[in-house]
């Protein structure tokens, strides 16, 4: 979807003078933009009317230009959210709460609350399988203890494919090669990790190639027995609008409550199905971006347009971050203190670097990022791991005081910016890139504040 995203950054960045004419060419390219990405054409003639409409309603021309910018910004903004955005809100899994109980006199765990069990549905091909390893990983990452079960016996090789990516993540997992039943397999698989107190069972089911009824059936009953906290559909996003009639298709059968799709990679048609799901009022969990068990990205409407138009999405961040089981950090304690109140220090900005370089695949927390996305996307995962590797080395050059402080320190003097040049071998001009890095986000800290900490506010695109 990199294209769209050029496509509608280059249509917003349009707008100088904020005349009318230029407004309605720039609602124009928008509209020409989600259609050629196959976003529903019905859905892109509402979002042209409702931004037509506000721009009536709230654009008056007494405003100043900058203005004017910023309320369009924000309107477009809204109306892409609305596009995708499916209002309902999927379950979250919980960690298992045990206490402890005297049982024959020796001291045992007991789970309070029940194992959160998700259960895969999907046509095959779909990448169930993948997706399923996928999101064992990310929750593995969080603290939870994940367990995998293989319920798909109708392929030949199921229990491999499942089995060799689990081992390669050290994710235990259950299955079967003699076993013929996959209904007992998953009963038995998902009752043996409840036992052994896994906070999140994943349930892999076979495919078919075709919406068949056998496979419909299979998914009730499996259902029946195992009794999902979540019953996810993996849909190939590359199959455009089709997601929504083959998403209404299953839900009749497979009362699922989230979607992922898969294969957004590189097709253009990926704004179809996004919009055509959401059009089906289902939640997009995740979205699949690549072969690899890292990609894998969390879809939220504000946070997938903020990527989309290159704004920074600090909540997100924030939010990504609370994920990585920090509690006990205490420097991570005060980044986040500091960020609550708008307050942003260059050791805030060294303490969040640090954190990327322990989180795995960059691309999805670099997008996060203003500036940041562009050098992922110019140089790729590898280079801006090092290039984030420098700007810690940048900052361990600093002293205290200047790490304590907001930057300004080193307007107002700058042989500093030389003095941690020459600490760090790095040049000046590098320097200088951490402290405009830093100044980038210290803003979007200040204005997540003040816009209430709202998600992805344009308003934090300085
Ligand atoms: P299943 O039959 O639904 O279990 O599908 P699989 O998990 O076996 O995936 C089918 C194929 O799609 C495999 O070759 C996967 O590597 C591939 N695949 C799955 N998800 C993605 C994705 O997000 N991007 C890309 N490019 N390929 C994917
Ligand atoms: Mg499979």
């Amino acid at each position: 979807l990199a294209d769209l995203g050029s496509r509608l950054r280059g249509a917003l960045s349009s707008v100088e003078s904020a005349s009318d004419d230029e407004i309605n060419s720039m609602v124009k390219d928008v509209c020409t933009a989600l259609l050629e990405s196959d976003v529903n054409i019905k859905l892109v003639v509402r979002l042209r009317d409702n931004i037509k409409a506000k721009i009536k309603t709230e654009l008056s021309p007494e405003e100043t230009t900058a203005n004017k910018r910023k309320k369009l910004q924000k309107i477009i903004f809204d109306e892409l959210v609305a596009l995708v955005d499916s209002h309902e809100e999927p379950p979250k899994p919980k960690k298992l709460s045990t206490s402890t109980k005297v049982i024959n006199g020796k001291k045992k765990k007991v789970a309070k609350t029940n194992s959160h069990v998700i259960m895969f549905v999907g046509l095959q091909g779909a990448g169930k399988t993948t997706s399923c390893t996928k999101l064992a990983v990310y929750y593995k990452k969080r603290g939870f203890k994940v367990g995998l079960v293989c319920a798909d016996t109708f392929r030949a090789g199921a229990f491999d494919q499942l089995k060799q990516n689990a081992i390669k993540a050290s994710i235990p997992y259950y299955g079967s090669y003699l076993e013929q039943d996959p209904v007992k397999i998953a009963y038995e698989g998902v009752t043996k990790f409840k036992s052994e107190k896994f906070d999140i069972i994943i349930v892999d089911t076979s495919g078919r190639h075709r919406q068949e009824q056998q496979l419909f059936d299979e998914m009730v009953q499996i259902g029946e027995m195992v009794q999902p906290t979540q019953t996810i559909m993996v849909m190939d996003g590359s199959i455009g609008q089709a997601a929504e009639s083959q998403a209404k298709a299953f839900k009749e059968s497979a009362n699922f409550g989230s979607i992922i799709l898969t294969k957004m990679d590189g097709h253009a048609k990926g704004g179809g199905a996004i919009s055509a799901v959401a059009a089906t009022k289902t939640p997009i969990v995740f979205i699949g971006t690549g072969e690899h068990v890292g990609d894998l990205e969390i879809f939220k409407p504000t946070t997938f347009i903020s990527k989309l138009l290159g704004i920074g999405d600090i909540q997100s961040l924030i939010e990504h971050v609370q994920g990585l089981n920090l509690q006990n950090d205490e420097n991570h304690k005060q980044t986040m203190e500091n960020i609550k109140e708008g307050k942003f220090t260059l050791k805030d900005f060294q303490n969040q670097m640090n954190n990327f370089l322990k989180m795995g695949p960059l691309t999805n927390i670099a997008s996060m990022i203003p500036g940041l996305s562009n050098i992922m996307s110019q140089v790729g995962e590898e280079e801006t791991s090092k290039k984030i590797k420098n700007m810690v080395y940048i900052m361990d050059s600093m002293t205290a005081q200047e790490l304590e402080s907001d930057g300004r320190i080193f307007v107002d003097q700058p042989s500093r910016i030389l003095r941690v040049a020459k600490g760090s071998g790095c040049s000046a001009v590098e320097i200088e890139m951490v402290l405009q890095q830093h100044r980038l986000m210290s803003t979007m800290a200040k204005s997540a504040v003040a816009a209430g900490g709202a998600p992805g506010a344009p308003g934090a695109n300085p």
